[in-house]
């Protein structure tokens, strides 16, 4: 179900060593396992240099938080799971703009949807507020252009303008 070459790839043209692709990548397996199985949220966040596991957590059916305070590495990539498919909500857009030790960001669908943000300049944020993001969907999203657009669709056109402007990679892929 998870097409590893196909991410191997990106996470190689972005910039990660073999060590933390290994790890992400069995990260990938273990959240959708579990996903499936009981259809909670998860994250898992993966220090960029050694491939290590710095944070577990699960949360809600459509709902996880994390605490970017507690971590201590540099540069991480966070791993976590949409049981709808749906690409990254505006807190995961916030999150991520605000913590420059972010620099790879995925929501990995339960249908096989892969949706991967990073930074094309490791530790610089580009910060966009709650607010900010929420004055933009909401511009893009009675913009007649996107009438047609199913709900998934308008979100995948609001997270590749956003990353336009902030200057951020945006891969989207399939199982
Ligand atoms: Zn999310």
């Amino acid at each position: 179900m998870i097409n590893r070459e196909k991410l191997t790839e990106h996470y190689r043209s972005i910039g990660l060593t073999g060590k933390a692709i290994k790890s992400i990548l069995k990260s990938h397996k273990r959240l959708l396992k579990l996903g499936l199985r009981d259809g909670r949220e998860r994250v898992c966040i993966v220090d960029c240099h050694t491939g290590r596991i710095v944070l577990k957590k699960t949360g809600t059916a459509n709902y996880i938080a994390w605490d970017m305070k507690d971590i201590t590495s540099d540069l991480v990539i966070v791993i976590h799971n949409h049981p709808s498919d749906s690409p990254f909500s505006i807190t995961d857009l916030s999150t991520f703009s605000k913590w420059g030790q972010i620099w790879c960001i995925v929501a990995q669908g339960h249908g096989g949807a892969f949706y991967i943000l990073s930074k094309k300049g490791k530790g610089v944020p580009h910060k966009l507020s709650i607010n900010e993001l929420k004055t933009k969907m909401y511009d893009m999203w009675s913009n007649k252009e996107y009438a047609g657009a199913s709900h998934k669709e308008k979100n995948i056109f609001f997270v590749k303008e956003i990353a336009k402007k902030a200057n951020w990679n945006f891969f989207e892929g399939g199982a």
